[in-house]
């Protein structure tokens, strides 16, 4: 395999098309995006995303390529998120990689979103074999690398952080994500409205919470003391969470990625904690916090370099595909 790979890789798992070009010594060479935006008051429709998607594919790959000054004959290889997420906005994905792949001969590498973040958030932060917050509308996870894959200390037990703030948001009229607004309100208030606090063993759980948080707005109480007493409660937890496997693992690394990760007070909080453990904490910069085709292109490059390839006609999807299920060849390799 020649030096210096060039990958194009392409997300699609949600409200984000997005395409990316990397290579192996500059690492991110574009990242154009494209993002669904559902009607007020309503969350991502799987069917109108994917429509938006299919209508964007063509232009945000082109952007990504020249914005990148790499020709598309120069690619080695074109990365796609696999899963989990979306059916049909996966759908859009997967055909958009396979019409490059074909089209240009080059190999097919099939990416899990998760790790897209993981791997990004490593390479963009400098954190090598960190604890890992993994907070998004999809994901709420503490993960460890252990021989060779990524484990699942805790996790949610219903709705995610992002869901969380994205279906309090709705419930006042915002269309998602409506995380950025959420935190916008709540640094207006310092009010705290007791809320539930829901651990289990290692993981956290939000349906009581938010059940109570949109009473609380119904009955009129002001949406910025709302927004930071859910705040204040969800974090909380997560953050008791994330110290318990970093006490478990002895780790001295805390690295935050997801789209909830671009929440300052969360990272407030959690530096608390990490201080108390002589830690470090690493947030995914703002920019590649939520999203994008570059944890696809990054991770597709890691992957294929240790020959992870999927022939055309067996790259179907995987809405559900577990992280903790993922070899990690080029963790594992000497
Ligand atoms: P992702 O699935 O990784 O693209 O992350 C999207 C999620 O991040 C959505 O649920 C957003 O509401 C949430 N999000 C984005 N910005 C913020 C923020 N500043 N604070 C909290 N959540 C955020
Ligand atoms: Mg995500």
């Amino acid at each position: 395999m020649r030096g210096n790979l060039c990958v194009l890789g392409i997300e699609s798992t949600a409200h984000t098309f997005s395409a990316s070009v990397t290579k192996e010594n500059e690492k991110v060479l574009s990242d154009v995006k494209d993002v669904y935006v559902p009607p007020e008051g309503s969350g991502i429709h799987p069917t109108e995303a994917a429509k938006h998607h299919a209508l964007v594919a063509a232009k945000v790959i082109k952007e990504a390529l020249s914005a990148s000054g790499v020709k598309a004959g120069d690619l080695d290889a074109v990365a796609y998120a696999m899963g989990p997420g979306l059916g049909p906005c996966l759908r859009v994905g997967a055909v958009s990689a396979r019409t490059m792949a074909l089209a240009l001969g080059r190999p097919l590498v099939p990416v899990n979103h998760a790790i897209g973040h993981i791997e990004l958030g490593c390479m963009l932060t400098g954190a090598k074999s960190p604890l890992v917050l993994l907070i998004s509308g999809g994901h709420t996870m503490v993960i460890s690398c252990s021989a060779g894959m990524w484990r699942v200390l805790g996790e949610t037990l219903d709705l995610t952080l992002g869901q969380l703030l994205d279906q309090l948001g709705r419930h006042f009229g915002y269309s998602s994500p409506c995380g950025r607004r959420i935190e916008e309100a709540a640094s207006r208030s310092h009010r705290y409205l007791r809320l539930p606090y829901t651990v289990k063993g290692n993981d956290v759980s939000f349906s009581g919470l938010i059940t109570a948080a949109k009473r609380l707005v119904d009955v009129g109480e002001p949406f910025e003391d709302v927004c930071f007493s859910v705040q204040e409660s969800a974090f909380a937890t997560t953050v008791e969470v994330t110290e318990r496997a970093l006490a478990f693992t002895g780790s001295k690394e805390v690295m935050v990625v997801g789209g909830v990760a671009a929440n300052k007070r969360l990272s407030e909080m959690l530096n608390v904690m990490v201080e108390r453990h002589s830690a470090r904490l690493s947030v995914v910069p703002l920019r590649y916090s939520g999203d994008c085709g570059a944890q696809i292109a990054w991770t597709g490059l890691l992957a294929f370099k240790e020959g992870v390839t999927i022939p055309v006609e067996k790259s179907v999807i995987r809405q559900s595909w577990r992280l903790d299920t993922v070899p990690l060849p080029w963790r594992t390799a000497a």
